[in-house]
């Protein structure tokens, strides 16, 4: 078995490596929209996602969209603030 866990030792810490380069999204971890303050996987269903210069965004419905879009910067700081404050 020793053979086979270096392998996957391998593969782990190519994984690791891959990931750190990855432009991936900053995630949004925010569990209301910015836009309504409507609970996110509430009533509403499932929230609306897209990426806005690198950010995950999730609003509660397409309909906040257009909201965000007439002020992008004071939601996506909203949702910077939520992913700088650990939870509790
Ligand atoms: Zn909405």
């Amino acid at each position: 078995m020793k053979p086979l866990s270096l392998i996957f030792g391998f593969l782990l810490t190519a994984n690791l490596a891959l990931r750190a380069d990855d432009a991936k999204p900053t995630p949004d971890k925010l569990t209301t929209c910015p836009v309504s303050g409507e609970k996110l996987d509430g009533d509403m269903g499932k929230p609306y996602v897209f990426i806005y210069q690198g950010q995950e965004v999730k609003l509660c419905c397409q309909n906040c969209k257009k909201d965000f879009d007439k002020d992008p910067n004071k939601f996506i700081v909203k949702i910077r603030t939520a992913d700088a404050v650990p939870k509790k």
